[in-house]
């Protein structure tokens, strides 16, 4: 145990990230704090460097630490990664004057029963459930127990706010600000035929509800879970339970036109 001011740095491999890491750190220890590369369960702060994919690792590698994330960009978009390479001086007098809010980030929880077992999956940005191998699949959907759709198509993104700008937005859902305790269904690729009708569009559910996916049985063994990119596999699936989180993880943010301009610096 130190009682120094631990700070994390997370960084991915690529030679911008490992320059601007070591740029931090003796930033970071001239200012009297204590960086460190190993991950330490005592820091105060996790600053992870990269694009959106490193903070999605970083969270899920080290199980969704209490300790709050800020981030670099040194990736291709980086939504999350609000602090630009030419803003550490500044982020680090910000910090150190306590000058930014502490930020929410609401998570999704899935509970995906098989026959034989429940296992249990958080995502940040979205869970998916698709078909393998590129099948259709048939997807019975309930809110809060009551029956919404047969569900017919590629598959459904079940994303969370902070997720809405991900995989979420690309297939039409809709864009929710971080603070909205909301989870949204976006339909992937839906059929609306004579044969299969299914909602063209998203929903945005609230908090508290939970949603409730049963595969049609005979495509069971054909189902694909992806949480935040990483694909599970599992035999006999009977019903996915997806609900927000009642676990968080925190961002700092250093003003409240962040999320506006970010949006459209990113996106227009
Ligand atoms: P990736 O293939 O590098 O990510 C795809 C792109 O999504 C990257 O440009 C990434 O930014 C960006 N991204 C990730 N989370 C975002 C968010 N919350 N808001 C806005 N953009 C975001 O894989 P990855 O970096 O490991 O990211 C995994 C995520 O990719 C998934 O959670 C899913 O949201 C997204 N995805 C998108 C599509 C699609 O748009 N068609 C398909 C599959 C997955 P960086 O360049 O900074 O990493
Ligand atoms: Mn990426």
């Amino acid at each position: 145990m130190s009682n120094g001011r631990i700070i994390n740095i997370i960084s991915n491999k690529n030679y911008e990230s490992r320059k601007t890491a070591r740029l931090l750190s003796v930033k970071l220890a001239d200012k009297g704090l204590i960086p460190s590369e190993a991950y330490d369960k005592d820091a105060e702060l996790n600053i992870c460097i990269g694009g959106d994919g490193a903070f999605l690792r970083a969270i899920h590698r080290n199980a969704f630490p209490q300790i709050p994330f800020v981030g670099i960009n040194t990736g291709h978009l980086g939504f999350f990664q609000e602090i630009s390479p030419k803003e550490i001086d500044s982020f680090i007098d910000r910090y150190l004057k306590g000058d930014y809010k502490t930020e929410n980030i609401f998570l999704v929880d899935a509970k995906v029963c098989t026959k034989s077992k429940c296992f249990y999956l958080t995502g940040i940005n979205e869970i998916v459930i698709k078909g393998v191998k590129s099948k259709i699949v048939h997807l019975e959907v309930y809110i809060d127990n009551n029956h919404l759709e047969r569900f017919s198509g590629d598959g459904l993104i079940v994303s969370t706010p902070a997720g809405s700008t991900g995989y979420n937005f690309s297939a039409g859902g809709s864009i929710v600000y971080p603070s909205l305790p909301s989870l949204q269904i976006t339909p992937l690729a839906p059929i609306s035929s004579s044969a299969y009708r299914s909602l063209p569009n998203s929903a945005i559910i609230p908090g508290g509800s939970i949603i409730m996916i049963k595969p049609e049985y005979r495509y069971e063994n054909s189902i694909l879970v992806v949480n935040d990119g990483m694909e599970f596999k599992y035999e006999g699936i009977v019903s996915i339970d997806l609900t927000l989180s009642p676990n968080s993880i925190y961002k700092l943010n250093f003003s409240k036109d962040m999320y506006w301009n970010n949006l459209k610096s990113k996106f227009l």
